[in-house]
């Protein structure tokens, strides 16, 4: 029995494969970040890069789990843990703080962008950037109870900018179920993406709130405004 027998009859040889050759940015290495390389890793994906500024605090410890009684740069303690998880898979690490200047540098080479991150202002980023290059995006988000995520493809679903509003800079209540949640969802739009199985979330934002039991999906739509995606944007 291979590794991955339990699985493969869903994604068949071929599907794990392409796994297997297959190059993930995940950006931002928190609980979402956290959860999302994991499911990754233990998939077969070939190759992780990891971009990400920080070190864990202790209030980060009830949702980021690979980092507690770790000291140093999340990326590199990451990186450990994933090592020991999967020998085989490439690890790629990117130090700092993702911006428009460093972006490409901080996602390298990559057939997938995990949008992992914290802020908005970073989420659009990423989508200025996965837009500009033709990358799908695999966004995740939570607030409390809330969470949300879509994939999107660059040309054929609406962006993030589309359904992405105002930045707001306090720090949201974080529980670590919903992150597992959320990230689920990412990883496994990722994992049918890139093996061609199924249907991911493109053109849809799966939404949930853990407080009432609620999970679906909503159809979402280009604005047509849009400066990334919309008329007047530079891709159109
Ligand atoms: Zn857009």
């Amino acid at each position: 029995m291979s590794r991955y027998s339990r699985q493969e009859k869903l994604f068949g040889a071929e599907g794990q494969r392409k796994l297997s050759e297959a190059a993930v940015s995940v950006a931002g290495c928190g609980g979402l970040g956290n959860y999302v390389s994991l499911l990754l890793a233990s998939a077969g994906v070939g190759k992780i890069r990891l971009a990400d500024y920080g070190v864990p605090s202790e209030s980060d410890l009830n949702r980021q789990f690979f980092y507690s009684g770790r000291k140093g740069f999340k990326t590199d303690i990451l990186a450990e843990r994933l090592r020991e998880l999967r020998p085989d898979m490439e690890i790629e690490k990117f130090q700092g703080f993702i911006d428009e200047n460093n972006v490409s540098e901080a996602l390298g080479e990559c057939d997938v962008i995990a949008d992992c991150m914290d802020s908005i202002a970073s989420r659009l980023v990423l989508n200025s950037y996965a837009a500009s290059k033709n990358i799908p995006l695999a966004h995740g988000g939570i607030d409390g109870f809330y969470g949300q995520a879509t994939f999107v493809v660059p040309g054929k679903t609406p962006c993030l900018r589309c359904i992405l509003r105002e930045s707001n800079s306090s720090i949201p209540d974080s529980f670590a179920p919903v992150v597992s949640i959320v990230a689920s969802v990412q990883a496994s739009d990722i994992v049918k993406h890139i093996t061609g199985t199924g249907e991911t979330t493109a053109g849809k934002l799966f939404t949930m709130f853990a407080g009432t039991n609620e999970y679906g999906t909503v159809t979402i739509n280009r604005d047509p405004d849009c400066p990334v995606c919309g008329r007047s944007g530079p891709s159109r």
